[in-house]
């Protein structure tokens, strides 16, 4: 087996509410007890409808979030979880992200070569010379030009300023990297170059992604294996293919039947299973199965018992109690 990057073990992240003196206290269970684990140099893309909890497990990650509720985070070897901020800093320069949308991520004061530079200074990497040569390397990488380091973001298309943000999470040299839907507020002809990018610098320097999208297609295109979350669970965990070729839960069948087919002919026959009702809600989940309010084939032990993750062959997990039925 290859090395692992990141092992998050049965994460929780749970935010307290506010509540009156006499009410009962309240938490949003954000994210409610999710395990996988990145290979080193692979990716992970991590789907579900928004507010499902992809982003706050991308942040726990990087540890944005303190790890309170339960879990473990282990980053090449050590654990992380509970790490002062003392103890982080040798690892923050080894994880970063790359932001959602370009436009508001960008500090509209700075130039480029400001923005890109603030790792480097902010963790005392490099200054001076060495700082600018190395700012000047990383925004030709994401095929900028020199020119272009003393304009402001503005003067800049959406794609070209997620290549920013890409230079920037890239500066200080990162192993693994939080991709937070990095291309859903760009133009569809620019999101292939975007994707073209991150996969020549995976492909180069061996960077370990988490992919989060609600792309779905261009998840199957860009992982190597794939999570599909819903209301903070990780409910089904597989090889790409094994995932979209063969999916057992019936949320994942959802998200998946709207994904439209190359075959014209394949996407006439298909037929889009529509979800009834909304998202329960992570502050008043309901009991067993969080899926269970949404689910057709609902049982009596769906509301009894949250379903484990479980293993259906040595690609795929599931979390269903009709998974090996
Ligand atoms: Fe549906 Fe039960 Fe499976 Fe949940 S555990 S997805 S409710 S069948």
């Amino acid at each position: 087996m290859s090395k692992l990057c990141i092992d998050a073990k049965d994460l929780k992240i749970h935010f307290p509410l506010k509540s009156g003196m006499f009410q009962k206290k309240r938490v949003l269970k954000a994210v409610d007890g999710v395990s996988f684990s990145i290979e080193a140099g692979s990716t992970m893309g991590l789907v579900g409808e928004s507010g499902c909890g992809k982003t706050t497990v991308g942040r726990s990650l990087l540890r944005l979030y303190e790890i309170q509720e339960g879990g473990q985070i282990i980053f090449d070897g050590a654990d992380i979880s509970r790490f002062t901020d003392q103890q982080m800093m040798p690892y923050r320069k080894r994880m970063q992200m790359i932001f959602q949308d370009p436009y508001t991520s960008l500090d509209p004061r700075k130039t480029v070569a400001g923005i890109v530079s603030e790792p480097l200074l902010a963790m005392n990497i490099m200054k001076g010379k060495d700082a600018q040569d190395r700012v000047r390397e990383m925004v030709e990488l994401v095929g900028l030009k020199a020119d272009h380091l003393s304009r402001y973001p503005h003067e800049f298309s959406g794609g070209q300023r997620q290549r920013i943000g890409i230079a920037r999470a890239l500066v200080a040299n990162p192993e693994f990297i939080v991709c937070d839907e990095p291309i859903s507020a760009l133009d569809v002809s620019i999101q292939a170059q975007v994707i073209n990018i991150l996969e020549e610098l995976q492909d180069k320097f061996g960077f370990t992604y988490l992919f989060i999208s609600h792309d779905l297609s261009m998840v199957r295109h860009i992982s190597h294996q794939v999570g599909v979350m819903y209301l903070g669970n990780l409910i089904e965990y597989a090889e790409v293919d094994e995932l979209y070729e063969n999916m057992v839960h019936p949320y994942t069948k959802c998200l998946m039947s709207a994904v439209p087919a190359a075959d014209p002919v394949q996407n006439r026959e298909r037929q889009r299973i529509i979800l009834q009702g909304d998202v329960p809600s992570p502050i008043d989940p309901p009991s067993g199965c969080p899926f269970r309010t949404r689910c057709k084939y609902c049982m009596d032990i769906c509301a009894e018992k949250k379903p484990e993750l479980v293993r259906v062959n040595e690609k795929h997990m599931v979390a269903c109690h009709l998974a090996g039925k």
